[in-house]
C-alpha cells in the first residue's frame, strides 16, 4: 500500500520523480500531514460533489476522493497535470481541470454538479496570493454551496470575524458575516507544509445562513465602499455613483453620519445603504 500522498517520504518522491520544485509564485506549499488533510476533508461536508481549488500534487484531493461521490480540482499549474493524472490514477471520482480558478464558469459548474451529485461543496489549501479573490469568487457565487472549507493564512482567518472599526475589518468581513456562520475548525502550524511558510495557518469554514440572499449590486456595493480606506463612504460613494448628491443622499437616507468611513459600520448599515440604492 502507498503511503497517503500528504507525507514527507510521498511527496519527496513524487517531487524528485517529477523534477518538480515548488513554485512561489503559484503559492505552493504542499501539505504533508495526513493527519491534517483528513481532518478537512471529513469536516468539509463532501459526500455530494466537492470543488478543489489548487490540488498540487494530490495531499487533500486524495481525502477528498474517499470521502466524495466526485472531486473537481482547479489548477493553474500545467506542470501538476501529469503528476495528479498519475498519482491519483486509482481512483475514478477525480476530474482535474488545467485553469485558474479566476477564469472558470462557477456558476455552470456548481449546476452541473447539483444535477448530478446532489450537493457541492467547497474544501481548498487556498494558495496564499490569491486568497481574497477567490473568496470573493466563491461568497459571490452560487448560494446553493452551503459549505465551504478552506485553509488561509491565520491572520487572513481572523478577518472573518473582525469587529467594525479594527484594522482587520474588510469587505470581505462584511459579505462573509452577512452570508455565513463563519468557525474557526483548527490551526495547521508551518511546519505541516513543504515547503514551509513563514506564517501558521487555520482550516475556516463557511456555512451559508438559510434565510440570506445577496445580489450584484450589494456586493458591489459592499466592495465600492472599501474601495480606498482611508476615504470617508462619501468619498468612496461619490467615485461608486458618479455624482455627489447621489453618494450624499444614500448617506442620509441609510442614517449615517456623513462623515462616517466603511470600516466603522456594522453589516446592517450597508442592508440599509443597499436598500436605499435599490428605492432609487
Ligand atoms: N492542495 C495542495 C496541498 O494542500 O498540498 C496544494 C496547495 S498550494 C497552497 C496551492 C495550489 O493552488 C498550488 O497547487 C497552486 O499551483 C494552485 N494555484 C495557484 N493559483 C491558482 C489559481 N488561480 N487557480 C487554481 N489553482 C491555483
Amino acid at each position: 500500500m502507498n503511503k497517503p500522498i500528504a507525507s514527507v517520504a510521498r511527496t519527496r518522491e513524487i517531487l524528485n520523480t517529477y523534477g518538480l520544485r515548488a513554485k512561489k509564485n503559484y503559492g505552493q506549499n504542499f501539505l504533508i500531514d495526513v493527519s491534517v488533510v483528513a481532518r478537512a476533508a471529513q469536516a468539509s461536508h463532501c459526500e455530494g460533489a466537492v470543488i478543489e481549488i489548487g490540488p498540487g500534487i494530490g495531499s487533500l484531493t486524495e481525502q477528498l476522493a474517499i470521502l466524495s461521490r466526485h472531486v473537481r480540482c482547479y489548477e493553474v499549474d500545467a506542470r501538476l497535470i501529469p503528476v495528479l493524472e498519475s498519482e491519483l490514477a486509482e481512483y475514478y471520482n477525480i476530474e482535474i481541470i488545467l485553469q485558474d480558478f479566476l477564469e472558470c464558469d462557477l456558476e455552470g459548474s456548481v449546476r452541473q454538479m447539483e444535477e448530478e451529485y446532489g450537493t457541492v461543496s467547497v474544501c481548498a489549501n487556498l494558495p496564499y496570493y490569491v486568497t481574497t479573490p477567490i473568496l470573493f469568487k466563491l461568497f459571490e457565487g452560487p448560494a446553493s454551496v452551503e459549505y465551504i472549507t478552506v485553509m488561509v493564512q491565520k491572520e487572513v482567518g481572523e478577518r472573518f470575524s473582525a469587529a467594525p472599526g479594527t484594522p482587520e475589518y474588510s469587505a470581505l468581513s462584511v459579505e462573509s458575516q452577512y452570508l455565513y456562520d463563519v468557525k474557526k475548525l483548527f490551526t495547521v502550524p508551518r511546519t505541516a507544509f513543504s515547503p514551509a511558510p513563514k506564517v501558521d495557518s487555520a482550516i475556516i469554514q463557511f456555512h451559508r445562513k438559510p434565510d440570506v440572499t445577496a445580489d450584484a449590486q450589494f456586493f458591489e456595493l459592499v466592495r465600492a465602499s472599501f474601495q480606498q480606506r482611508r476615504k470617508t463612504l462619501y468619498n468612496n460613494l461619490k467615485e461608486y455613483t458618479g455624482s455627489a448628491e447621489a453618494a450624499a443622499a444614500l448617506i442620509e437616507k441609510a442614517g449615517l453620519e456623513p462623515g462616517v468611513r466603511a470600516q466603522e459600520l456594522a453589516v446592517p448599515a450597508f442592508e440599509r445603504l443597499s436598500e436605499a440604492i435599490k428605492e432609487g
